[in-house]
């Protein structure tokens, strides 16, 4: 589903970003790429939804080969790759219900659409009784879930999730990390990134290793050791 053939991207004739990377994930799988800042996460997940363009090297997601992608064909992309970042990104003056259904409207759903998807969406993240707040009035833990909720909102293929837990408490990031494991068991495909060991360790999943610019081990089972 996620194919990445020898992928190289260089910024401004810099030294490469990332370098010959290939990478293969299944439909399903969670995924957590790990690595220092700088290592080249974020411009992985930038070629993914084509915010950026690979240097050389193949890109496949879900059947669409990136070299033969049309501009026309990138809403159609992004529609398949939802993406929580680790600072919120919510829209100050909506409620929740709104920040949610705000992702529908720009896509084209109808009010019937939105009625029916958003309030099952907030249940998932576990936000239904804050349907009418506002992100001031939500806990870190809670902006994070009212991301999510809208990343999902129209039922992507696979979920990017850029050091989701990074502003959050224990606590809190616990709930996110609950979250993302109930959407991938809903058949999402989830890729994470996480400096936090402890979060790595619990959810024994695959685990890739970014470093500077390329993949240094690639493991089944969360026991990476930085
Ligand atoms: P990570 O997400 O692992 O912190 P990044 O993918 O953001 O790493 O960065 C990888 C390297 O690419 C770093 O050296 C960074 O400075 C560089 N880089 C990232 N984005 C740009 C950009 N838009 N222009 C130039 N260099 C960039």
């Amino acid at each position: 589903m996620i194919l990445l053939d020898r992928v190289t991207k260089v910024y401004n004739r810099r030294e490469a970003a990332l370098e010959r990377v290939s990478l293969h994930v299944e439909p399903k799988e969670f995924v957590i790429i790990v690595g220092a800042s700088g290592a080249g996460k974020s411009t992985m997940f930038k070629l993914l939804t084509r915010e950026e363009k690979p240097t050389s090297g193949k890109i496949i997601v879900g059947g669409i080969d990136y070299e033969n992608l049309k501009d026309r064909d990138i809403p159609t992309l992004r529609r398949k790759i939802g993406v929580v970042f680790q600072d919120f990104k919510l829209l100050s003056n909506k409620t929740v219900y709104e920040n949610v259904a705000f992702a529908l409207e720009i896509a084209g759903a109808t009010n019937a659409e939105i009625k029916h998807t958003v309030p099952k969406v907030l249940e998932v993240v576990g936000l239904k009784d804050k349907t009418n707040s506002y992100p001031r009035q939500l806990s870190g833990g809670e902006k994070q879930r009212v991301a999510i909720a809208r990343a999902i909102v129209r039922q992507p293929k696979i979920l990017i999730a850029d050091e989701p837990t990074g502003n959050l408490d224990p606590k809190h990031a616990w709930d996110v990390i609950k979250v993302l494991e109930k959407i991938n068991r809903f058949g999402t495909t989830v890729l994470l990134t996480t400096h936090n060991q402890e979060i790595v360790n619990y959810l024994k999943r695959r685990v890739v290793t970014i470093r500077d610019g390329k993949v240094v081990s690639d493991k089944a089972i969360g026991n990476y050791k930085g």
